[in-house]
């Protein structure tokens, strides 16, 4: 089973925390610090899950999950929005850029690791992606 799981992220707060609980858990994490370096990694990496901040420097998420999409090999990947949770409009707007699902922030130690297994369920269940 694939276990890779990419964050693209900015905030090193949200990294070291995300990092520390889905490593905890047998999930290797691959981070990036930007859109650009994330959408190499997802190439690179082929990973099960891409967790995606949407406020990054340059290229914002909603850019990187739609040029995500656009990847042949992305396809099927879940790509779960990183959203403040005062941002209503930014669920609709990654939705309709390609995102599969949002996890809001400040990230939830208690309920982080059951909303990831979550989409990763989802993803092989239905055989592609969740809207
Ligand atoms: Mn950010």
């Amino acid at each position: 089973m694939n276990r890779k799981i990419l964050y693209i992220e900015d905030n090193e707060q949200n990294l070291y925390l995300v990092t520390y609980i889905l490593e905890k858990n047998g999930y290797r994490v691959i981070s990036a610090r930007d859109g650009q370096k994330g959408i190499a990694a997802a190439a690179r990496e082929l990973p099960a899950l891409i967790l995606l901040d949407i406020q990054l420097p340059g290229m914002d998420g909603y850019a990187v999950a739609k040029k995500l999409r656009e990847s042949a090999g992305l396809a099927r990947v879940p790509i779960v929005a990183v959203t403040s949770y005062a941002m209503v409009g930014d669920r609709e707007r990654a939705l309709e850029a390609g995102c599969t699902g949002y996890i809001e922030k400040p990230i939830n130690p208690e309920t982080f690791l059951s909303q990831i297994e979550q989409h990763l369920a989802d993803r092989n269940a239905s055989g592609g992606a969740k809207l």
